[in-house]
């Protein structure tokens, strides 16, 4: 699960970990008073979406105006807040269509000596999260991380013991922090660590890390990330879900229990097991074809998923076929070959579907599904179905 920048630095205050004042607004005339409010000579307005490179990023309709913009004045912060709001911004991580800015931060304008990278993802090479820096932050990371790695310095560090003095020591080195720098980059680096394992994070981004004038660390930018299995555990940081910036078709997946990634093919699958699907799109893909999504129905899938599946699915203009993979191991072959022909006359087909069925009481399901009237590619081993959904798909 992904936040705005506004949360993550809510979290980062309540970390002790240093921020700049702001104030998050959904109208101009708010980010006007929220301008004098913060009462410094220069402030930024900062478009809130999930997505990063806003500063690059354009407002699709007004291509001269970025995500984030240095204002001088409340009049100022009033009107590049009115050309960012209700429109799409569109940035390296959206899609060219954009992404509708809703809400944007009004944030006291920072001395900026050095832009520092800083991020935390889990290592799963070495099984622990592990702290990267890099002493060249700001808007060109990607740049650096493709074509200078070098620049880029890591230190895993272990979740029950956390980030040691030796390692902050090793790092403030390489990013060539001195004297107070080094004491501000121990307590912000520890702190970091220990808010990605307390909260189960999967990514903690500060890009860009600032070196103030008075030699200070501060965030400056904020992306974190979380587990979306471990947010049982954090009812507080679940709240803050934003469900209109995900992907419609994935949001509906999951209310009806389905894991569902959208993808930009033109196979629509239905499988039970996440294993199952990541092999089946592999067997697609080897075959010529592409999947448009990963759909997981689960092991023990009812006639009202299988129907909802179908109806996302088919939702989706560019699905040209359908491969439906199931192994019945817990779930029975029958249950859902019926269910597959309950869904089939609910939904309204209108593609090709290819079934494959294997497991226990397959005989019964693929004599229900002969049996019927409906119009299914039935097929031998998995394969077969690929090439067969392949074909029908072009
Ligand atoms: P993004 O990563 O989405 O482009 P950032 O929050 O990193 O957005 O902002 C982009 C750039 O804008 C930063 O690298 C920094 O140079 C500048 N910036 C952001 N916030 C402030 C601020 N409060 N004061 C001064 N400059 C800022
Ligand atoms: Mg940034």
């Amino acid at each position: 699960m992904k936040i705005h920048e506004f949360q993550a630095k809510q979290l980062l205050r309540d970390a002790g970990i240093p921020v700049p004042s702001s104030i998050v607004v959904e109208t101009s005339a708010a980010a006007q008073e929220a301008f004098t409010e913060l009462g410094s000579a220069v402030a930024v307005v900062k478009a809130q979406i999930h997505a990063g490179g806003r500063g690059k990023g354009t407002i699709t309709t007004d291509p001269d105006q970025h995500g984030v913009q240095l204002v001088k004045s409340a009049q100022e912060a009033a009107q590049v807040a009115g050309r960012i709001l209700g429109q799409p911004l569109r940035t390296i991580q959206t899609g060219p269509e954009g992404q509708t800015v809703r809400q944007v931060l009004v944030e006291e304008g920072c001395d900026i000596a050095r832009e520092l990278y800083l991020g935390i993802v889990i290592d799963r090479g070495c099984g622990l999260p592990v702290l990267m820096v890099s002493s060249q932050g700001g808007m060109n990371i990607e740049e650096v991380a493709a074509n200078t790695p070098e620049l880029i310095f890591k230190e895993p560090f272990h979740p029950d013991r956390g980030l040691q003095s030796y390692q902050v020591r090793k790092l403030a080195q390489k990013l060539e922090l001195s004297g107070g720098s080094v004491r501000s980059a121990d307590k912000f680096m520890k702190a970091l660590c220990r808010l990605f394992v307390e909260l189960d994070c999967s990514l903690a981004e500060i890009n860009p890390l600032v070196v103030t004038g008075a030699g200070e660390l501060l965030a400056l930018d904020a992306k974190i990330s979380f587990d979306d299995n471990g947010l049982f555990r954090h009812p507080q940081i679940a709240e803050l879900r934003d469900l209109r910036e995900e992907e419609p078709a994935e949001v509906r997946a999951g209310e009806a229990g389905l894991s569902y990634v959208k993808l930009d093919g033109n196979i629509g699958c239905l499988v039970n097991g996440a294993g199952l699907a990541m092999s089946t799109m592999d067997l697609i893909k080897l075959h010529g074809g592409e999947p448009a999504n990963f759909l997981d129905v689960g092991g023990g899938a009812d006639v009202d998923q299988v129907t909802e599946a179908f109806g996302i699915l088919l939702e989706d203009k560019n699905v040209k076929a359908v491969l439906v993979n199931i192994f019945g191991g817990i779930m029975r072959c029958t249950t859902i070959a019926n269910a597959l022909l309950e869904a089939y006359k609910t939904v309204g087909f209108n593609v090709p579907l290819v079934v494959r069925l294997e497991g226990t009481e397959v005989e019964q399901g693929r004599k229900i599904i002969a049996a019927s009237d409906v119009d299914i590619i039935t097929s031998e081993g998995l394969t077969d179905a690929a090439k067969k959904v392949v074909a029908a798909a072009t």
